[in-house]
């Protein structure tokens, strides 16, 4: 189901215990900023510092989005179906 959806993925800072689980599983989509808390980057590779901002996720990077939204420790990776924002992994997923 959620392999034919383009997806897109934000982080609520305010949760994030900074273990860095999520830049290991996608270094390309997820890093951390000086604060020591995990960010999303836009699909240029810009850091967007801005807290609880969305990205796309390449389709090549599904499975690994999707397994950091299932094992982030703060539950505060939120994977969504870009066109109505139906949750898909993470805090409000049904399969969570
Ligand atoms: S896995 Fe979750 S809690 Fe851990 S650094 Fe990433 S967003 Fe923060």
């Amino acid at each position: 189901m959620a392999e034919e959806r383009e997806l897109e993925v934000s982080i609520d800072q305010d949760a994030c215990t900074g273990d860095g689980l999520c830049v290991q599983y996608a270094p390309e989509v997820f890093e951390f900023d000086i604060d020591g808390l995990a960010y999303v980057k836009n699909l240029k590779g810009d850091l967007l510092t801005t807290e609880g901002s969305q990205t796309a996720v390449p389709e090549r990077l599904r499975l690994d989005i999707v397994n950091a939204a299932h094992d982030c420790p703060g539950e505060c990776i939120y994977v969504r179906d870009q066109a109505d924002k139906t949750p898909v992994a993470g805090p409000g997923a049904e399969t969570d």
